[in-house]
């Protein structure tokens, strides 16, 4: 240890405070060598020439204004008691310092985790078509155009597309368009990841996290959430597509609840569909939270578009895979997605999505 005497800056109170606490951690410290060797912190604490007790003396109270000789007296022999009761007892000076415990203070409670609200409804969605055969299949939130955008057969120049609406990764431009990387827009590339390493028969549902170069407001955010579903095989049909989506929805949202189809458009699908359900707050009579209609639209969905299965028979075919498997004339099938965001507002009341993402515990421990 050295025996220089720290620099005092100022004799305020919250000063000396600090100084006499480094220098009693110091007696501590070195106390643990005075059991061995008492002689030696004797001399370095208590030494008549050299000893530091000495040194912070001459420096620190020779030149104390008057208003502070008192504080600096009092803290100078509490530190000279402490280096005492060492040299009285070196044994017991050398452990840790134990803090007085106080029994009848109340305890830090340890808050338990609970699962996020988005995730929870994540999982239940997955839960209803786990039950119905289909597995979970995941994929990469940086995807190549081809994947996100030309395999689901958005043309060239779909506003999608567009940076106005989609995150594009920098430094891409002098790969071919197919190649460029991008944030998902949706979590359907997943679908043809999986069809290009698979051959069906195929039930999968997919859920992820999604990009898009949205302004946030009360509905929407730039990050979301989606879970789709992929159902590919000889003969499927559009009834198997109402029948899954209707029992789907009401394993979620209660066996009363009703669904109906309007007509819709996607790029990958046709025909498609938007799908309604019968409002869960007021069973169909219309309320505020329905817009009087009685309906709440919830998902999109429809069958596969030829165009899709022919890029994944393309796909398979530039990758040296069996390219018959996909053959619109031997296979059909549906699809569907639905945002996890809005199905969580509407399973608890939320009113704004912000409050999924503001990290505010009095929102989510109403989870618990
Ligand atoms: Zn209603």
């Amino acid at each position: 240890m050295s025996d220089q005497i720290p620099h005092l800056p100022a004799y305020d109170e919250a000063t000396l405070d600090l100084s006499f606490a480094v220098l009693e951690e110091d007696v501590r410290v070195s106390a643990a060598a005075a059991a061995s060797d008492p002689e030696a912190f004797r001399l370095l604490w208590l030494g008549r020439k050299q000893g530091r007790l000495k040194l912070i003396s001459e420096a620190w109270l020779k030149s104390a204004p008057a208003e502070a000789r008192k504080p600096l007296g009092i803290r100078f022999n509490q530190l000279k008691e402490s280096i005492e009761r060492v040299l009285a007892a070196p044994a017991a000076a050398t452990g840790p310092a134990v803090p007085a415990l106080d029994v009848t203070l109340p305890g830090l409670v340890r808050q338990p985790g609970i699962p996020h609200p988005l995730l929870t409804t994540m999982d239940r969605i997955v839960e209803v078509f786990h039950h119905l055969g289909y597995s979970t299949e995941l994929g990469p939130q940086v995807e190549s155009d081809f994947y996100n955008f030309e395999a689901l057969n958005f043309p060239e120049n779909h506003p999608a597309r567009d940076t106005q609406d989609t995150l594009q990764i920098a430094g891409q431009a002098s790969k071919p368009s197919r190649d460029r990387l991008l944030m998902r827009t949706h979590t359907s590339p997943v679908q043809i990841r999986t069809m290009v390493a698979q051959a069906p028969p195929l039930r999968i549902v997919i859920p992820g996290k999604v990009h898009r170069n949205d302004a946030a407001d009360a509905t929407h955010s730039p990050i979301f959430h989606q879970v789709e579903g992929l159902c590919v095989g000889p003969d499927i049909t559009f009834s198997d597509l109402k029948g899954t989506l209707d029992h789907a929805m009401r394993a979620l949202f209660g066996t009363g609840v009703k669904t109906r189809f309007f007509p819709s458009f996607f790029p990958f699908t046709e025909p498609s569909a938007d799908v309604q359900i019968s409002c869960i707050f007021c069973g169909g009579a219309g309320c505020r939270k329905c817009k009087h209609s009685g309906w709440i639209e919830l998902l999109g969905c429809g069958m596969v578009d030829p165009a899709v299965f022919q890029a994944v028979t393309g796909e398979r075919r530039r990758l040296g895979l069996d390219d018959t498997p996909y053959d619109p004339a031997r296979v059909s099938g549906f699809a569907f997605g639905m945002g996890v965001e809005r199905i969580a507002m509407i399973l608890h009341g939320v009113s704004d999505i912000g409050y999924f993402y503001s990290g505010d515990m009095r929102f989510l421990e109403q989870f618990a």
